[in-house]
């Protein structure tokens, strides 16, 4: 909103600075007038040198080379007198009217575009508005219907209710039934929420209104209200219909929010809420909102005969991952060979929106590799690209930093390698992406929604690694590390306060959340000055001793290091596989070392690797 004013202040600068402009030019090259008489009277005299004339107007020198201007009125009686005087003359066709117009025509289209810029949703709630917003969202050809969504069954289940109320709403209205008015989807960006209004409307065959949240939210006060009253005048006439409220939170969040124009989104709210209330049983609309912080909502909003069905859309797990995998690569041809189970075990976290795009920049690649169709390969660099940024193989990482970031991956996957209760190895890289240096990745088999002590305690040591075995190998320590350091301090922290793991500190929580709300810092703490030196001792405690214990395992298996770090210098990537090779070889010579009395590397018993 700031923005357009500020484009607006700035157009009107310029065009004035412009306009001084031409004619403060205008004035410096106009010479000063002269009367034609005076003109006449020097040209007899012999004082004027030479003429430059357009149309009926003359610029000329005099003798001491002053210019002049002058306008003849009968230029054709003008012409014998000049040539007796001998003066130079020249001349070209009169300015045509444009040329004449031209300030003033570029003054109007500075004007109107002003004009364009405010006018774009103004105080006046005007018609334009109602028409550029409002399309229907149900033609045919954008028509979704169930069929395109996927993994999210139950909440599908859920909705397929309402495309029932939508169809037969007459029925429903004779029997006096109460039709939802209002459906919350509650979930994280890219779930399907858009997908899933959008497919009711397709299956019920109703026009589709889409508006975002932000949309009612104006610079002028009023604009937002009114815009919800024009909006559920036009859903009204065309019931049954459903209208979707995309990111509701920024009209629908709660009151007395202190935040700057909550006025104005009150306001909005209110209307908002006395348009549900107030439409009655035969008007069929359906109002779907959609937000991904169903907390920060209005409490009024969720009243029965409103919100009062709240549906929440997570993220997609294995299951639901291929499914959508499956929707989304009917479009392409992929190879015959392609897993879609494998894929969709790389890719923990992905939404449906994630996994739309996964298989475009897969389809995308293989297009520019001029192949037939999409194979693993191409899935893996849409992967990688999606989810570390382009590769910068050209950026300049001097040998010395190589040789570091190459012990450091080492590093990481040693640890990943051989603790037991760690997610699996799924590729080590030394190529620069993003704004990573190396990556170790580690992909989960199953999907986990607990995770044990052990798992927790071992990922802290894994995200350790990679500092440990740079200090052990250079003895120095880099910033590199930064980030790993963050979340194994990030786990130990929730290990304690959130999970109640610690024995120390015992299984009470401890909220120190620190919540980025509107710009504003909440920190809330239930607890006092000492608890919270004891809970900043325990998490220190328990990154030191996953540090002691990490540096003692990698230490021992100071070789491995070594190789994994040379084979990583010369391929850049290993994967899985490579992996294991490389640990074969190296349990293989230490096997054969451990006949030799004076070699100290022993394996314990949980980091026996099978074979
Ligand atoms: P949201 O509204 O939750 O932010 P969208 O509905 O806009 O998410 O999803 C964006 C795109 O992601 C969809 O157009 C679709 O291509 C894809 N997508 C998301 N979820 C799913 C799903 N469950 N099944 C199939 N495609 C999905
Ligand atoms: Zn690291």
């Amino acid at each position: 909103m700031h923005n357009r004013i500020q484009t607006g202040l700035l157009l009107i600068v310029l065009s004035v600075l412009g306009i001084l402009g031409y004619n403060a030019w205008l004035w410096e090259t106009t010479p000063p007038g002269r009367s034609y008489t005076d003109f006449l009277a020097e040209l007899h005299s012999g004082d004027i040198i030479s003429v430059h004339l357009q149309g009926g107007e003359i610029r000329g020198e005099d003798k001491i080379g002053r210019p002049f201007r002058t306008f003849a009125p009968d230029p054709a009686l003008l012409m014998p007198q000049l040539l007796d005087a001998g003066v130079t003359i020249t001349a070209e066709e009169p300015p045509d009217l444009f040329d004449r117009l031209l300030p003033l025509v570029l003054l109007i289209a500075i004007l109107s575009v002003l004009r364009m810029f405010f006018t774009k949703g103004s105080m006046t709630g005007s018609k334009v508005w109602t028409d550029k917003r409002f399309q229907l969202r149900a033609e045919p050809a954008d028509m979704k219907t169930f069929a395109d969504v996927a993994g999210i069954d139950e909440v599908q289940e859920e909705l397929k209710e309402i495309v029932d109320f939508l169809k037969n709403h007459e029925k429903y209205n004779l029997l006096g039934g109460r039709i939802p008015k209002g459906v919350l989807l509650q979930g994280p960006p890219g779930t399907g929420k858009t997908l899933l209004a959008r497919a009711i409307a397709g299956e019920a065959l109703v026009p589709f209104y889409l508006i975002g949240g932000s949309d009612f939210v104006e610079m002028f006060a009023g604009v937002g209200a009114s815009r919800v009253r024009e909006l559920f005048a036009v859903a009204k006439k065309n019931a049954p219909c459903i209208v979707f409220i995309d990111e509701i939170d920024a009209i629908g969040s709660r009151r007395g929010g202190g935040n700057g124009s909550h006025e104005e989104r009150e306001q909005t709210l209110n209307a908002l809420l006395v348009e549900m209330d107030g439409f009655s049983s035969n008007e069929t609309v359906i109002v779907i909102g959609a937000t991904n912080r169903p907390d920060i909502l209005d409490p009024a909003l969720l009243r029965p005969g409103r919100f009062d069905r709240q549906l929440t859309v997570s993220l997609p797990n294995l299951h639901g991952r291929v499914k959508i995998l499956q929707v989304h690569t009917r479009q392409v041809t992929i190879s015959p060979a392609l897993n879609l189970t494998v894929i969709a075990q790389g890719i923990p976290g992905f939404s449906g929106a994630d996994i739309a795009n996964l298989v475009n920049e897969a389809a995308l690649t293989a297009a520019r590799h001029k192949k037939l169709s999409v194979e693993m390969d191409d899935f893996e660099a849409a992967k990688d690209k999606i989810m570390m940024g382009l590769e910068r193989k050209n950026a300049a990482i001097n040998e010395k930093e190589r040789r570091i970031i190459a012990y450091h991956e080492a590093g990481h996957a040693i640890v990943a390698r051989l603790l037991p209760d760690t997610d699996e190895l799924h590729k080590i890289t030394i190529i620069p992406r993003g704004m990573a240096l190396g990556l170790t990745q580690q992909v989960p088999i199953e999907e986990r929604y607990t995770y044990s002590l052990m798992y927790l305690l071992n990922r802290i040591k894994v995200l350790l690694g990679g500092r440990i075995a740079e200090k052990i190998v250079f003895n120095h320590l880099s910033t590199g590390a930064a980030n790993d350091i963050a979340g194994a301090t990030d786990i130990a922290m929730r290990l304690v306060c959130e999970w109640g793991m610690s024995s120390a500190i015992g299984s009470t929580v401890y909220r120190r959340k620190q919540q980025q709300f509107l710009g504003t810092v909440e920190t809330s703490g239930n607890f006092s000055d000492v608890t919270a030196r004891e809970i900043d001792l325990e998490v220190r405690r328990i990154i030191n001793d996953c540090y002691a214990e990490t540096e003692k395992l990698l230490r021992s298996h100071n070789r491995l290091i070594h190789e994994l770090a040379e084979v990583l210098l010369i391929n850049e990537t290993i994967d899985a596989e490579e992996m294991e090779i490389v640990m074969h070889c190296y349990i293989n010579t230490e096997k054969s070392a451990k006949t030799t009395p004076d070699k100290q590397n022993t394996i314990d018993k949980t980091e026996e690797i099978p074979a």
